[in-house]
């Protein structure tokens, strides 16, 4: 970290700077400048926690160095981390994992025929939610437990493993019980003590990008999981809100190659939530691919006009059998670049 002082900071300003970083049991080393004096910090292990030395009188500016998300950073991790969940494997080197399913279980017979299409079409993972994170209370907020037990029925019918959104720390223990991975959602990327919960519990977590998260509270978000002893997190870049209101979010597929670039863990793609519309869920899917997404995440339904929940975005089975097929020749297709 590098302190950057006022040109007009006094002597005692600059001690007062020296004695608080010695303080926090870290090394302050100070470089004078023609225009202004910065004092270097030295013997941290990752991130300072700047909140005592920022507002000091005389301090123009603090540098940080270290980023905030140590664990989830190249600079501590430079190998690429494959996680498994369940047998699945996402990152680098495996192939793009197709994971499909409805917005929310709502039926037996919907999960059984939703599973039954996912797996023909060659997914490799189901999803449903059972706890849903909905907008208006007036709208169904899912089945609760009984859909956790028709989508783990629908899974092991298939033999698909199965994700489902935790929202409550309550709820993280039953969860844990019906499901392989557990999905943080956008709403729940900065509840830190969800993520620390979802940290100490040992299932794989797929965490979605907030809407409105940066790049950097993204990953400060999945630092939160493995600082607490799980680092089998895969991040999915969801769309995030913009000023365009012509698609439901507006997808940063930018941010694909610059998380592989930063962070070893695995980014998936959810065209479905990004777009909100059915007939752009495909492109964007081949599109997150083409740019490195280790896998995607699509919203299908067997009957998407009787949706309970984003029937307008989830694909139909036709749909969806035609995108996974078109994602399989893509995959051969990069393969020989
Ligand atoms: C979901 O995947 O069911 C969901 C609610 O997505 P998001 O958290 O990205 O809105
Ligand atoms: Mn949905």
């Amino acid at each position: 970290m590098l302190i950057v002082m006022h040109h007009s900071a006094t002597n005692e300003q600059l001690k007062a700077v020296t004695d608080a970083v010695e303080a926090m049991g870290l090394v302050a080393e100070p470089i004078p400048g023609s225009l202004r004096t910065a004092i270097g910090v030295l013997g941290n292990q990752g991130y300072v926690d700047d909140t005592s030395i920022r507002e000091l009188p005389g301090v123009r500016e603090v540098i940080h160095v270290s980023k905030p998300y140590k664990l989830v950073s190249r600079d501590f991790h430079p190998a690429s981390s494959i996680v498994d969940a369940a047998g699945v494997k996402f990152g680098d080197g495996q192939p793009p994992v197709l994971i499909a399913g409805p917005c929310t279980v709502e039926s037996e017979e919907q999960m059984l025929a939703a599973a039954r299409l996912v797996k023909n079409s060659g997914a490799q993972m189901l999803r449903g939610g059972a706890f849903k994170p909905r907008t208006g209370p007036h709208t169904f907020q899912g089945l609760g437990v009984e859909g956790l037990k028709f989508l783990r029925q629908a899974g092991d019918a298939e033999g698909l493993p199965v994700i489902t959104e935790v929202m409550r720390i309550e709820q993280l223990e039953t969860i844990c019980r019906y499901a392989d991975v557990l999905q943080v959602g956008a709403r729940n990327m900065q509840n830190f003590d969800l993520l620390k919960e979802v940290g100490k519990c040992g299932h794989p977590v797929l965490l979605k990008r907030g809407m409105s998260a940066t790049l950097e509270e993204f990953l400060s978000a999945a630092e939160y999981i493995i600082a607490e002893g799980n680092p089998r997190v895969i991040l999915c870049e969801r769309g995030i809100r913009t000023f365009e209101q012509a698609t439901r979010n507006t997808l940063d597929l930018s941010i694909v190659p610059l998380v592989r670039e930063m962070s070893h863990l695995p980014i998936v793609v959810d065209p479905s939530h990004a777009t909100g519309r059915r007939n752009l869920v495909g492109p964007m899917a081949k599109a997150a691919i083409v740019v490195g997404a280790h896998g995607v995440m699509i919203e299908v339904h067997p009957d998407p006009d009787r949706a309970l929940c984003d029937g307008a975005q989830s694909l139909t089975p036709e749909g969806f059998g035609k995108l996974a097929l078109e994602l399989k020749c893509l995959r051969s297709f990069l393969e020989t670049l």
